[in-house]
């Protein structure tokens, strides 16, 4: 699909310039304010300090906002695996949608259209790795839920974009609720480290975990989002760090 994109910079980046390899990841972000123009004010606004490579509108078309040889102010405090401060290494995408404050919606057809032709290009011109499309929540789940749990992952894991499970999902239900035993419990959280999720430095690692578990079924498990770890939950983790 030809991607209809409209330029409109924003202000808000880093002057010097970024190396093509030192791109490795893909962030994908709802804007979560009520009106899209708003949304758009706020990311060319010098005072605002934030921005984004791309945004994508209600009727789908694109805005570059930031060039992708320039670091955009996406991001913020985050992490993943050895990756601190990801504005570094990625692209940032924000998707027009009010967010949880504002009435969360479905992200529509043209928005997820655009968005699949969009990461299938960077992917190809950037050389990504499906394992480095993330949810703002996965880099800084203490902070955030974009693009939260409506967002179709399962869309984007059927057309070979980004990493998921490929478990059936009516056995996996059977499983929901269903307790695990405290061993289980702590391979599930070392299995959040090794796809990537970082322990929260400044939480007890009680709450540090909880936290975790909440961005892994936002994006893994959305039917129910209460971190707490039952064997849906596990065998997920473990699913996921198997799938190439
Ligand atoms: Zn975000």
């Amino acid at each position: 699909m030809a991607l209809f994109i409209e330029n409109n910079y924003s202000p808000n980046f880093d002057f010097k310039k970024r190396t093509k390899s030192s791109i490795k990841f893909i962030i994908i972000h709802y804007t979560g304010m009520k009106k899209e123009s708003d949304a758009i004010s706020r990311l060319l606004d010098v005072k605002s300090k934030v921005s984004c490579h791309y945004f994508i509108k209600n009727n789908g078309n694109l805005i570059r906002m930031v060039p992708e040889s320039y670091i955009a102010w996406h991001a913020g405090k985050s992490k993943w695996k050895k990756f601190i401060s990801l504005n570094k290494h990625s692209i940032g995408i924000e998707i027009s949608n009010p967010g949880h404050d504002h009435g969360y919606k479905s992200f529509n057809q043209k928005q997820i259209k655009s968005l699949l032709s969009l990461i299938k290009d960077l992917k190809k011109k950037f050389n990504i790795n499906k394992k480095n499309i993330l949810g703002h929540s996965d880099i800084a789940p203490d902070r955030k839920k974009d693009p939260g749990e409506k967002f179709s992952w399962p869309f984007f894991a059927k057309n070979n974009i980004i990493n998921w499970h490929n478990l059936d999902l009516s056995k996996l239900k059977r499983l929901r609720k269903n307790r695990v035993n405290k061993k289980l419990e702590q391979i599930f959280i070392k299995n959040l480290y090794k796809i990537g999720y970082c322990k929260i430095s400044n939480l007890s690692e009680k709450k540090s975990n909880e936290i975790l578990t909440i961005a892994f079924q936002r994006r893994y498990r959305s039917q129910l989002i209460n971190g707490k770890i039952d064997q849906e939950c596990y065998l997920i983790s473990e699913n996921v760090l198997k799938t190439k």
